[in-house]
């Protein structure tokens, strides 16, 4: 990702760090690269951190790129998530899907409207305090030169060791963790061991069960993996999404069917929502998303 230094320059270290411990996808890199005038107030509001999950609402939101001002991105785009629920965002492509992640972790504010977590409006709220509520599981997880242990820690610096393998399992990674080299101490990355998809998606799925957010994006894979890793991966997604509220960019028939609500975006627009089998039986856009993209 070219642009990874320029990012780090304007938002500083932190946010790079934090964005790149959670794994983010290098369109959530390419989101942060850009010269954005999100500010932190003076004062920030500080809700207290939910149990269970958090409550969202996206209430009337416009938005558009600064370098296409004629162009809506999200154009009236409202939307509450209770604690608890998963809420599946479907469309196709340049519907506005990412950019639902990127104006929740505040790359950049709608030029409309607001987006309200637990109660407090994103943008009373400390930039950090917002990010540190915030869970990402990219479609391509960045996995970093250094053993496993270290890979799955960057979701929370400073874990001990018995918190990351504690995660490792919740995430069904410690199955194949435990058979590597050696072990939590075996060297991933370009010159370590490398991994499958999979196995990828499980430490991204670690490093957000051992941060432990409230909120969880998701950002799911297209590439297709076996059978056998689809499942496991999918154990995992359920356990990551327990007790917490999931928004995830879907491209799984089982993540759909399972999602207690989709929204269907297109042209930055929500125009239909409801249960699979309800907007299945409407006949509509979802029913021919569908029909053409979600195999399982
Ligand atoms: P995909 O499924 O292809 O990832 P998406 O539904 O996530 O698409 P977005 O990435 O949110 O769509 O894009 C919404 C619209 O905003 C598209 O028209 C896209 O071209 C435009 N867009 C996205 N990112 C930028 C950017 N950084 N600058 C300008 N326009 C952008």
């Amino acid at each position: 990702v070219v642009i990874f230094a320029g990012a780090v320059a304007v938002l500083g270290e932190v946010y790079g760090d934090l964005l790149r411990a959670a794994g983010a996808s290098e369109r959530l890199m390419e989101l942060l690269a850009t010269e954005s005038p999100v500010r932190s107030p003076a004062q920030p509001l500080a809700a207290p951190l939910p149990e269970g999950g958090s409550a969202l609402a996206f209430e009337d939101v416009r938005f558009h790129y600064p370098s296409r001002p004629a162009q809506a991105a999200l154009d009236g785009f409202s939307l509450a998530v209770a604690p608890g629920q998963t809420v599946a965002i479907v469309g196709p492509s340049g519907a506005g899907k990412s950019t639902v992640f990127g104006l929740l972790l505040r790359f950049y504010d709608p030029q409309q409207g607001r987006i309200v977590l637990d109660g407090t409006p994103i943008d009373a709220m400390d930039l950090q305090a917002l990010r540190e509520r915030i869970g990402i599981v990219p479609q391509e997880p960045v996995i970093f030169s250094s053993s496993a242990l270290e890979n799955i820690r960057y979701g929370k610096p400073g874990a001990s060791d018995d918190e990351v393998k504690a995660a490792a399992r919740a995430a069904f990674a410690d199955e194949f963790i435990e058979r590597l080299p050696e072990g939590y101490d075996t060297f991933l990355g370009e010159r370590g061991v490398r991994l499958s998809g999979g196995q990828r998606q499980r430490i991204a799925i670690a490093r957000a069960m051992l941060k432990n957010p409230p909120l969880l994006l998701l950002d799911e894979a297209t590439s297709a993996l076996d059978a056998q890793s689809e499942r496991v991966v999918q154990a995992a997604l359920e356990a990551a999404m327990r007790d917490r509220t999931t928004l995830v960019i879907a491209h799984r028939l089982a993540t759909v069917q399972r999602a207690d609500r989709i929204v269907v975006l297109d042209h930055g627009r929500l125009v239909e929502q409801g249960t699979h089998a309800e907007l299945v039986a409407r006949g509509g856009v979802y029913a021919g998303l569908a029909a053409l993209q979600f195999n399982g």
